[in-house]
C-alpha cells in the first residue's frame, strides 16, 4: 500500500468559471489556470502521483503545453489513474478538503464525492470531500482563491 499528498492553490477571477471535483459551481468568479482550474482535482493528482512516486502533475501535463488549455481536468485526472495503473497501482482511497470562502460548499460536496468515486471506480464510502472556509483570513479568506488538499492511498494491482 503506498500513501500520497497533495494541495493546490488557484486565484480568483471575475468574471469566471468555477469547478472544483468536476461540479460546477455557482459563482460569477472563476479559477485564473491554464486548464479548467479545478483545484480539488489538481490536488487528487498530485496525491495519487506522489503516492505512485511519479512525480507531479506539472511533470506531466505542464502547463506551457496547448494540449491542456482549458482541459476538463477530469480527463487529466483519468489518465494520472492509467498512468499509476501501468506501474501497477490502484486509488483505493481519497479524503480531500476544499476551502473557499463563499459560496459555502456544503451543498455540492456529496455531487463531488460521487462524481470523483466515479472516475477513480471506487465505491462512494472510499471517497470523502470536506469543505471549509479560511474563516477570512489569509488570500482564500479574502475570497482571492480557492484551495484544496487531499490524501490517497494505493493499493498494488493483482495481476
Ligand atoms: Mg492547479
Amino acid at each position: 500500500m503506498r500513501v500520497g499528498i497533495g494541495r493546490d492553490i488557484h486565484k480568483l477571477v471575475t468574471p469566471g468559471k468555477l469547478v472544483l471535483g468536476g461540479v460546477v459551481v455557482d459563482t460569477e468568479r472563476g479559477a485564473a489556470a491554464h486548464s479548467d482550474g479545478d483545484a480539488l482535482i489538481h490536488a487528487v493528482i498530485d496525491a495519487i502521483l506522489g503516492a505512485a512516486g511519479l512525480g507531479d502533475i506539472g511533470d506531466h501535463f505542464p502547463d506551457t503545453d496547448p494540449q491542456y488549455k482549458d482541459i476538463d481536468s477530469r480527463l487529466l485526472l483519468r489518465k494520472a489513474v492509467a498512468h499509476v495503473a501501468e506501474h501497477g497501482w490502484a486509488p483505493a482511497q481519497l479524503d480531500a478538503t476544499v476551502i473557499l470562502e463563499r459560496p459555502k460548499l456544503g451543498r455540492l460536496k456529496g455531487e463531488m464525492r460521487d462524481t470523483l468515486a466515479a472516475e477513480l471506480d471506487l465505491p462512494v464510502g472510499a471517497v470523502n470531500v470536506k469543505a471549509k472556509t479560511a474563516e477570512g483570513l489569509d488570500a482564500v479568506g479574502r475570497g482571492e482563491a480557492v484551495a484544496a488538499e487531499a490524501i490517497v492511498t494505493l493499493t498494488k494491482i493483482e495481476r
